[in-house]
C-alpha cells in the first residue's frame, strides 16, 4: 500500500562502480530531502533507474528493467550512461524503445535527477529548507547575482595562495550552473556576473564531460556556457577570463548582443620575464595582437583588467615596458596593486625584492598613465545613448551602470530619474559628461 504522507521513491541500480557511486549520491539528495525508499515496485510513487551502456548485455538489462518498471510501476525517470547513448536516428535509445518514461537523463547527473523527481513527486514539506528561495539565499541586490561556476585553479602563480587554500579546478556540473542560473533568472535577475578563479579553464578537470542541461547534452566547458548563458535573455558578464584562444570563439555572441561586450582579463603583466617569474597561464600568448583581434569583432568591448607594479626582481625597464604595453593595449578598466608579499607565496623567495617606496611609487605612476587612457575612453562615449540597469535612486538622482561597468569595481552613470525608472529596472541614456571613471547622462 503506498502511503501518502512520504512519497516513496523506488530504486534500480544497473552498471559498474561509478554509476553505484552516482545511485548513492541519489540515494542519499532523496533521504535529505525527506523521500522515503521503497523495496518493490508496487511500494514506490515512482522508480528511478540508473542504467549501463557499457556492453550490450547490459543495454539490454537496462532496457529490460526499465520495461519492467514501467510495467509494474508506470511512473519512471531514468539516469546513467545508457541515457547518454543515441539510436541510429540519432535520437535518445531510451526514448525509442520506452516513449512512455517521464524523464532521460545522462551519468553524474545527480541535479537533473532530482528536478526531475520534484517535477513528478513533489518534495515532502520541510520547515527547516522550505523558508530558502530556490535561487538559494544571495548577498547581492536583487537585480544582480554572481553565478559561480567553478573552485580552486590548476596554476601556480607565485604571488597567489588560493591553490593552497581551495586546491586545484573542481568544475560545477553544468546542468547543475544553468539551473542555478534560470532559478536566479526566474527570481528576478537581470545581470548575472560569471566568477571563478580560471573561467577560461572551466570544465578541464572533468575532461569536458557532457552535462544535461534541460534535457539537451552541453559540455562542461567555458564556450558553451556561455551560449547557454546568452539564451537567457539577461545581462552575462564573464569575470577571470584569461587570453586562451578559445576565447575569442565568445567574441561573436558579444558583437551580437547576447553576451555583455566586457571581458575581465587578469594580465597582471606583459614583460615575458615577469610574467615567467610569476608563473602565469597564458604568459606566452601574444596579448596585442588578441586584443586587437577582438576589438576587431566587437568594437564596442569593454576590456578590464588588474596589473601588479613592483614584482620581486622588476627592472626600471621591464616595469617601462608593461606601461608600453598599457599605452598600446588601450585597456577601458584596469586596477593596479602595488607587489605585496603574501604569507605563504612563493614569490616572496624570489631575488630583487623591491622596497615598499619603489612598490609604491610605481603603482601610482601606472595609475596616471592608465587615468590618461581612461578619461580619453570615456570621452568618446559623450553623445552616445547606453543602456543602463539601476542599481540605486536616492534624493540625488538615479546611479546604474552600463554594459562596461561590473558592480563594485568599475564605474558608475548617474542621471535624473523619471516616475517610471525602478530600481533593478533598466533606462536609456544620453551621456553628457564624462570623468576618468564615470559617466553623467539624461534619460530619454
Ligand atoms: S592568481 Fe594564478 S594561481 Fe591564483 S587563482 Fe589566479 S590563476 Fe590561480
Amino acid at each position: 500500500m503506498k502511503s501518502t504522507s512520504t512519497p516513496k521513491v523506488g530504486f534500480v541500480s544497473l552498471g559498474c562502480p561509478k554509476a553505484l557511486v552516482d545511485s548513492e549520491q541519489i540515494l542519499t539528495q532523496l533521504r535529505a530531502e525527506g523521500y522515503a525508499i521503497a523495496p518493490t515496485y508496487q511500494g514506490a510513487d515512482l522508480v528511478v533507474v540508473n542504467t549501463c551502456g557499457f556492453i550490450d548485455d547490459a543495454v539490454q538489462e537496462s532496457l529490460d528493467a526499465i520495461g519492467e518498471a514501467l510495467e509494474e510501476n508506470g511512473k519512471v525517470i531514468v539516469t546513467g550512461c545508457l541515457g547518454a547513448k543515441k539510436g541510429a536516428d540519432g535520437q535518445g535509445l531510451i526514448q525509442a524503445v520506452h516513449p512512455k518514461v517521464l524523464a532521460v537523463t545522462g551519468p553524474h547527473a545527480l541535479g537533473e535527477v532530482m528536478q526531475h523527481v520534484h517535477q513528478h513527486l513533489p518534495k515532502p514539506h520541510d520547515p527547516y529548507t522550505d523558508l530558502v528561495p530556490p535561487q538559494g539565499i544571495k548577498l547581492t541586490p536583487k537585480h544582480y547575482a554572481y553565478l559561480k561556476i567553478s573552485e580552486g585553479c590548476n596554476h601556480r602563480c607565485s604571488f597567489c595562495i588560493i591553490p593552497s587554500m581551495r586546491g586545484d579546478l573542481v568544475s560545477r556540473d553544468i546542468g547543475e550552473v544553468m539551473r542555478e542560473a534560470e532559478n536566479l533568472v526566474k527570481a528576478g535577475v537581470k545581470e548575472l556576473l560569471v566568477i571563478s578563479q580560471d573561467t577560461s579553464a572551466y570544465g578541464v578537470d572533468v575532461k569536458y564531460r557532457t552535462g544535461f542541461v534541460n534535457g539537451k547534452p552541453v559540455k562542461t566547458k567555458m564556450t558553451d556556457l556561455v551560449q547557454a548563458l546568452a539564451e537567457l535573455g539577461i545581462w552575462v558578464r564573464l569575470h577571470y577570463v584569461y587570453p586562451y584562444p578559445h576565447v575569442d570563439e565568445i567574441l561573436p555572441l558579444m558583437a551580437a548582443g547576447k553576451v555583455l561586450p566586457y571581458l575581465d582579463v587578469p594580465f597582471q603583466h606583459a614583460h615575458p620575464r615577469v610574467l615567467k617569474s610569476m608563473k602565469r597561464p597564458a604568459s606566452g600568448e601574444k596579448n596585442i595582437e588578441r586584443i586587437a583581434a577582438w576589438r576587431a569583432i566587437c568594437p564596442d568591448i569593454t576590456i578590464r583588467s588588474t596589473f601588479i607594479a613592483g614584482f620581486p626582481g622588476e627592472t626600471e625597464a621591464e616595469f617601462e615596458y608593461l606601461l608600453d604595453f598599457l599605452r598600446e593595449a588601450q585597456l577601458d578598466r584596469v586596477g593596479c596593486f602595488a607587489y605585496s608579499p603574501v604569507e605563504g607565496a612563493s614569490a616572496n623567495d624570489l631575488p630583487g625584492a623591491l622596497p615598499e617606496e619603489v612598490r609604491a611609487e610605481r603603482q601610482a605612476r601606472f595609475m596616471e598613465v592608465q587615468e590618461e587612457i581612461s578619461t580619453a575612453r570615456l570621452q568618446r562615449k559623450v553623445g552616445q545613448t547606453v543602456q543602463v540597469l539601476i542599481d540605486e535612486i536616492n534624493q540625488d538622482g538615479a546611479i546604474g551602470r552600463s554594459s562596461a561597468d561590473a558592480p563594485e569595481i568599475d564605474g558608475l552613470v548617474y542621471f535624473e530619474p523619471s516616475k517610471t525608472h525602478k530600481v533593478g529596472g533598466f533606462a536609456q541614456v544620453k551621456i553628457t559628461g564624462a570623468d576618468a571613471h564615470d559617466l553623467w547622462g539624461d534619460a530619454i
